[in-house]
């Protein structure tokens, strides 16, 4: 019998681990990159006796396969992939391709903010409790890898939309939907309906017994359940009062003055949300959803309290990075979209030093008016094109425009005084200036490293 040929396009965490996945099932395996592959996956491949090219797409090879898993950043609409469908070639994603292959229970998270922070934190409140959880999806290691190596009866799994959008028959026991803003619009037609279509398959294949843990104050969110006939269960959670939640829903978390309430299947548990390690109304979302998902699972009372004390900060995320001059430094450079930094601006207690800017995505910052109005003393615009943000704020705050992180920086220093805090939140992509957004905060973490040395 012939083998059955998987091409895997993309040799990226989530391409290696279908490759891993690929061959353990027995399946004759190719991957083949466009791009340079990293020297640790080539590594790992060629460790596995994995077959790839980098660098090219063989033709002939990728469209002699039986299936093809491609990574979540080539877009649907490439001719060679549009091409494979025509052929009546499968194309679907490293977690459709894991979920076929696994019994084990998933927790999704998807959303268009809070998908990382929500994962880790219902990932930490179940290691905590001592129970065998993967991390998989946008964060931690690729599931195809896991399910392939290291396989455990429970996953968090982070989904983008673009993930979503190669997923088909993958089943969610628990799905989180933290909430939708416009993004990525550039891969949805320039479209907010099929983006929310998108974010919105997390449902599919979803049955009666399952949960679906949604944001209720996300109006993207809210108008397009009302369209929906729900097949799982429900629980929403708001910043609003608990008592107002309307009924009729097997799960629902709001607040009671200074308390987080939450409710599932008639049991109750209650948290005063300065007990929460991370901070700021955006991470009390998060952490409601999270409690859902860990109630659901069976967790006791003390054991979601423990994990909601002990999380960790999470990299790039409203992160403190150090303490200069009695001011202080946080480190947002995950906001790159303006909705994520209305929360970081929103949490803010002192007066703000903003640094802001990089790659503009079509940005309306007029909802941002209010509040940079109250709290910041100063816009540092940090991007090679300052105009579009110079012009929408002139008129609010004193700006500055600059073209470096160090001139950011020394004028960041320059204007904060004691009791300020500098907020690197910049609601814009990262490449005009820097790799990633990773790079960007490494960079200005660098900076408040060296001159907290320098103060010793
Ligand atoms: P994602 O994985 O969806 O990009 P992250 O958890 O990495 O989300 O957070 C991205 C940015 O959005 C950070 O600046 C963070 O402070 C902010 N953020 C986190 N949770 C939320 C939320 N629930 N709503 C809005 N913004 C959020």
């Amino acid at each position: 019998m012939k083998e059955m040929e998987l091409v895997v396009l993309g040799g990226g965490e989530s391409g290696v681990g279908a490759a891993l996945l690929g061959k353990k099932l027995g399946y004759k395996v190719f991957l083949s990159d466009k791009g340079k592959l990293a020297d640790s996956y080539k590594a790992v491949l060629r460790q596995h006796h994995l077959e790839f090219e980098e660098g090219q797409h063989t033709t002939d090879r990728i469209f002699a396969a039986d299936l093809v898993v491609k990574s979540p950043g080539i877009p649907d609409t490439l001719p060679m992939v549009v091409e494979l469908r025509e052929k009546g070639i499968e194309v679907i994603s490293e977690i459709e391709f894991a979920g076929r292959h696994t019994d084990a229970s998933m927790v999704c998270i998807t959303g268009s903010n809070g998908k990382t922070t929500t994962t880790l934190l219902v990932h930490h409140i179940l290691t905590q409790s001592g129970r065998d959880v993967g991390l998989a999806g946008n964060v931690g290691h690729s599931l195809a890898a896991q399910v392939a190596e290291k396989a455990h009866p429970l996953y968090v799994v982070e989904l983008s939309s673009f993930q979503l959008d190669g997923m088909f028959r993958f089943r969610a026991d628990i799905a989180i939907l933290t909430n939708i803003t416009p993004d990525h619009l550039d891969r949805y037609d320039h479209k907010f309906e099929n983006y929310i279509d998108s974010k919105f398959r997390i449902l599919q294949n979803m049955r009666l017994e399952d949960l679906f843990i949604y944001g209720i104050d996300s109006e993207a969110v809210a108008r397009k359940l009302a369209s929906l006939s729900l097949q799982p269960q429900a629980a929403g959670f708001t910043g609003g009062n608990y008592a107002d939640i309307a009924g009729g829903m097997a799960g629902r978390a709001g607040m009671a003055g200074e308390e987080v309430v939450v409710c599932l299947a008639g049991r109750e548990y209650r948290i005063d949300q300065n007990r929460i390690s991370i901070r700021g109304r955006h991470n009390v979302y998060n952490a409601m959803a999270a409690i859902l998902a860990c109630m659901r699972l069976g967790l006791s009372d003390e054991e979601i309290t423990r994990g909601l004390e002990t999380f960790p900060q999470v990299e790039h995320r409203l992160e403190t990075a150090g303490v200069v001059d009695g001011v202080t430094y946080i480190n947002d450079s995950k906001a790159t979209n303006v909705d994520s930094a209305w929360y970081a601006l929103d949490s803010m207690q002192t007066p703000v030093v903003w640094i802001a800017g990089g790659t503009d995505k079509g940005n309306d910052y007029s909802v941002l008016s209010d509040l940079v109005r109250r709290k910041v003393k100063i816009l540092i615009c940090m991007g090679v094109d300052n105009r579009k943000l110079i012009d929408d704020f002139k008129e609010i705050c004193p700006v500055m425009d600059t073209h470096t992180l160090a001139d950011a920086m020394a004028a960041a220093r320059k204007y904060a005084w004691k009791g300020d805090t500098v907020l690197l939140s910049p609601c814009c992509a990262s490449f005009d200036l820097f790799k990633n957004y990773e790079h960007r905060g490494e960079c200005f973490k660098a900076v408040v490293a060296d001159w907290e040395k320098e103060q010793k």
